[in-house]
């Protein structure tokens, strides 16, 4: 999608710190943490958000979850994280381009707001 700013992190267009990157998948610092450590991790081809994936995006996001627990251990937080997914207008997402936050290196509060 020619005017999503993660599909544009994601071919490099516009520069990010980036932890962990391989075919799939890209995980970047959020320009703006919310936690000591804050993370986001995006499949690169362009989905819209958790309401617009399918069937045949169910093996990418299996995969992408499951490097979650390895990035988290490349950031160094064994004693705990929280994986965050904001979906449309309710759940405030504002990037319409599917991303999971990786918080971490503070206790995390519960409910959220
Ligand atoms: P959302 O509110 O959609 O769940 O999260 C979007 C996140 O993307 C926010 O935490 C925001 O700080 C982050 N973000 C927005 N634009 C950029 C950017 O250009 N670079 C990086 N690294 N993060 C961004
Ligand atoms: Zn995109």
């Amino acid at each position: 999608m020619t005017d999503c700013i993660f599909c544009k992190i994601a071919i490099k267009e516009i520069p990010s710190d980036i932890i962990y990157e391989d075919e799939n998948m890209i995980a970047f610092k959020d320009v703006n943490p919310m936690a000591p450590v804050h993370v986001l991790i995006i499949p690169k081809i362009h989905m819209e958000s958790m309401d617009h994936v399918t069937k045949k995006d169910s093996v990418l996001l299996g995969e992408l979850l499951y490097k979650i627990k390895e990035i988290a251990s490349l950031l160094g937080l064994e004693n705990g994280y929280r994986v965050v997914n904001n979906c449309g207008e309710d759940g405030l997402q504002t990037v319409k381009h599917l991303h999971f936050h990786l918080l971490g290196k503070r206790k995390m509060q519960w409910p959220p707001g």
